[in-house]
């Protein structure tokens, strides 16, 4: 890896070459649940009965402190200390390529197994948007996605996999290694605790690639970890998860997750949504919306967000802004008005910012309160949704996007 800092004040880690990758011989901890932990420590021999405290030590280490290597961990004995790294690791998914814009914003490329040896690893990416009240990590659920939304560069990806729960926390291992967060995450009363030094990765968001219903165990399990109070600690009210609407799901992720919702709705009718997310033909609009509204915990302080991509022709017209807050009314929603960020090849083209204002003006004065979040005359913008692999650098407009997108409250 070499660190380039090219003019306009990116800092960029080159892309790994591909022949270097050597794929992990031993199992990673990282992403593991405390009884996890405790069954891998029964697999390496450690009596029962110790299990669980040995368990929550080594959840400590991993998800408080970011331990790398089992050396670090002073409260575990020498011995199980080289016992648990001749059968483990404490890796996070590979970094191949870091970017770092102007305004902050971090991209990182991840290098993730194949399924099977010898075939060729996957790639995926992460990226972290800070803000003055909050930072927000995008991450992905799958490498590719099977769904073929029309507008969407992901959906052209061929090669799918499911990420596993380790490989979905490791990305917030990653943000926070490099961060440099975990010094901030300390006892409180320490130099560095929490109070006087504010989490840098406060919000979470499964906007990235892939379809997080499609791989719900994998999410759910990961979530659960990265959730979890005494550990990464990132609350479910600052998670929030985006679905194209797998019907079936939506209940379940509420009841196993309980984290915020966003809906990728798009249109307002089921022949133009057929075209643009075809799962709808699958489940159509009636019964994603009979989902949403029985989300668990849906309130009005507990909203969930009607994601809407803005397609010049399309979907724009004033007529569709109306159909859209009749559709909603009476379901606690917050709408996300997103320009659509074009890819080569595509054959949409993003809605004309006056006509974006007067859709948002719209749905403004049916009591939602500012749907587009970027101020007037600013460039179009992009959503984390087409992320792909691909080291090109986040161009402006794209953080600017990724920065609506994270705005889910
Ligand atoms: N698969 C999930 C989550 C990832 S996509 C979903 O579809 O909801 C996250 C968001 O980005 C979705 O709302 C998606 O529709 C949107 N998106 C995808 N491609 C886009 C593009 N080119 N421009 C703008 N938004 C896009
Ligand atoms: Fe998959 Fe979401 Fe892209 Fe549709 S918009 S293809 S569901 S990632």
């Amino acid at each position: 890896m070499s660190i380039a800092v090219p003019n306009d004040s990116a800092t960029v880690l080159e892309k790994t070459p591909l022949e270097r990758y050597v794929p992990p011989a031993k199992p990673s901890l990282v992403g593991l649940s405390r009884g996890a932990l405790a069954q891998a420590l029964g697999e390496i021999g450690v009596p029962e009965r110790e299990r669980r405290m040995r368990a929550q030590q080594l959840w400590h280490w991993l998800y408080v402190r970011g331990a790398q290597s089992f050396d670090v961990m002073t409260s575990v004995s020498k011995e199980l200390r080289a016992r648990l790294d001749e059968h483990f690791t404490l890796a996070r998914p590979e970094v191949v390529a870091e970017q770092i814009s102007v305004d902050g914003t971090r991209k990182w490329l991840l290098r993730l197994p194949g399924e099977t040896p010898g075939e060729r690893p996957h790639e995926v990416e992460c990226v972290y948007i800070p803000d003055t009240d909050r930072g927000t990590l995008c991450l992905s659920s799958q490498v590719g996605c099977t769904l073929t939304c029309s507008f969407c560069h992901t959906g052209t990806q061929r090669l799918v996999r499911n990420l596993t729960p380790g490989e979905i926390v490791g990305q917030i291992m990653v943000a926070r290694d490099r961060l440099g967060e975990w010094l901030s995450v300390r006892a409180p009363g320490e130099a560095g605790a929490a109070a006087d030094n504010p989490r840098l990765v406060s919000n979470i968001v499964m906007m990235g690639m892939g379809e997080p219903l499609y791989n719900l165990d994998a999410v759910r399990d990961a979530l659960l970890v990265a959730s979890d109070n005494e550990g990464l600690a990132i609350s479910r009210r600052r998670i929030t998860l985006s679905t194209s609407g797998v019907v079936p799901n939506i209940v379940r992720a509420g009841e196993e997750i309980g984290v915020m919702l966003a809906v990728s709705l798009h249109a307002v009718r089921d022949d133009l949504r057929d075209e643009l997310v075809p799962l709808n033909r699958k489940y159509p609009i009636k019964d994603l919306l009979d989902a949403c509204r029985n989300y668990p915990g849906l309130s009005n302080a507990r909203r969930i967000t009607f994601e809407y991509v803005m397609l010049k022709g399309v979907n724009d017209s004033l007529a569709d802004a109306k159909a859209l807050v009749r559709l909603l009314k009476g379901i606690p929603a917050k709408i996300n008005l997103i320009p659509f960020n074009p890819w080569p090849g595509t054959r949409y083209e993003c809605s004309d910012w006056e006509q974006i204002e007067k859709f948002s003006e719209v749905v403004f004065n049916a009591g939602y309160a500012s749907p587009v979040r970027t101020p007037r005359g600013r460039d179009i913008l992009a959503a984390c949704g087409q992320l792909k692999s691909a080291t090109e650098k986040l161009s402006a407009r794209e953080r600017l996007a990724l920065r609506a997108m994270a705005m889910t409250d």
